[in-house]
């Protein structure tokens, strides 16, 4: 637990309608703080009381280690599931994002003396991959390292994008496939990073700094600005064949939804065949494996144990809703909990065997007044 007890540094900054003001935030009951820079209509809205966050493992399932030629990385310390959590995180520092007036300098480095020595010291060991020349330090370091994260909405205020420093997520390299997750939550004040796929023990655990769909060359445009060229196994290819094979997969996904059929008219739609869904989503999940983008999966495989129920089709239905519930259970409970429910009594699933039942009207040509079709949604 801890008290969002913020003390009003007295100068203010204002970018168009906006003012800025520094807070400071004690975020644990230790002596952990959170300077932030903060549009001033925001501050009033914060959680004041924070929940605990969610308890990382213990002992750390990663640990920071050597990275070569990329400085510091984060290694899993032991194998890690599919769905488990890794850690969870609080941040040292909030900034606007996208905010590019005179005054940053001076607001930016106003921040660095709000920190306790620990936080302050977490911070600056982070790395900064622009000119002090060019950037305040602490931008530099957050321009470096921060993950967007989502915080009250004023009414009236022009809304405003913020980025948060977290001393332990930024230890991931950037890779661009899709391994974890991070879900910020508001009212703990904290992030947490979830493995979309089995980690083995000693494996680099990788972030996403960038769109990850992009074509290849658009990524390492994009990555221009972290001072580096992506080497990981998804851009570091043998050939300009290879490079064209992962961009077409690549915007594939992209644009799945628009080129490929869709569930609910399939399932209502008893001219077509049974494994339409199952088929064309079985492929965006191998071309999903090939790209390492794991992230992407669940609604996949949902729609193929969706499809399974509509067919009335018990264990597929529940061999795929199991993946789903071993996915979300972390980083989306409520959704693997609908699941769960599902597999506990797959028929009160609504539409639990209706294709299945509109199938054997148009197969044996029965009275429809013998069936119940009655559109359960
Ligand atoms: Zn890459």
């Amino acid at each position: 637990m801890g008290d969002l007890e913020t003390t009003r540094e007295k100068t203010e900054w204002t970018w168009g309608t906006q003012t800025f003001v520094v807070e400071n935030a004690a975020i644990s009951a230790g002596e952990d703080t959170c300077a932030m820079l903060l549009d001033a209509s925001v501050v009033p809205l914060l959680p004041r009381t924070l929940q605990s966050p969610p308890l990382g493992p213990n002992p750390p399932a990663f640990f920071v280690a050597d990275a070569g030629t990329k400085g510091a990385g984060m290694f899993a310390a032991r194998d890690i599931p599919a769905g488990a959590l890794i850690l969870v995180d609080r941040p040292v520092a909030v900034v606007p994002s996208n905010v590019a007036s005179p005054w940053k300098r001076e607001a930016f480095d106003a921040l660095l003396p709000r920190l306790s020595q620990i936080s302050r010291g977490r911070l600056l060991a982070l790395a900064n991959c622009k000119p002090l020349s060019e950037f305040p330090l602490v931008e530099g370091i957050a321009l470096t390292n921060a993950s967007q994260i989502s915080l009250p909405v004023p009414p009236t205020a022009t809304p405003q994008e913020y980025g948060g420093v977290f001393p332990d997520i930024s230890r991931a390299n950037h890779s661009c496939g899709l391994d974890i997750t991070v879900k910020w939550d508001l009212v703990s004040f904290s992030a947490s990073l979830y493995a979309l796929r089995p980690i083995r023990a000693g494996e680099e655990i990788f972030n996403q700094y960038i769109d990850v769909l992009a074509p290849h060359a658009d990524r390492r445009t994009q990555l221009a600005r972290y001072g580096f060229t992506c080497m990981c196994v998804h851009c570091d290819l043998p050939d300009a064949a290879a490079v064209a094979r992962s961009d077409a997969a690549r915007t594939e996904l992209r644009d799945w939804r628009h080129l490929h059929p869709r569930f609910l008219p399939w399932s209502l739609d008893a001219c077509r065949s049974d494994d339409t869904i199952i088929v064309s989503n079985r492929r965006a999940l191998a071309l999903i494996e090939q790209e390492g983008l794991y992230g992407m999966q669940v609604p996949f495989m949902e729609e193929i144990a969706l499809s399974y129920a509509v067919m009335g089709d018990e264990s597929r239905f529940c061999e795929w809703a199991q993946k789903v519930v071993d996915l979300c259970v972390g980083q989306d409970p409520q959704r693997a909990a609908e699941f769960a429910g599902w597999i506990a009594d797959p028929k009160s699933y609504k539409r639990w065997g209706w294709r299945a039942k509109q199938k054997l009207i148009l197969d044996q040509q029965k009275d429809p007044a013998d069936l119940d079709i009655s559109i359960p949604w």
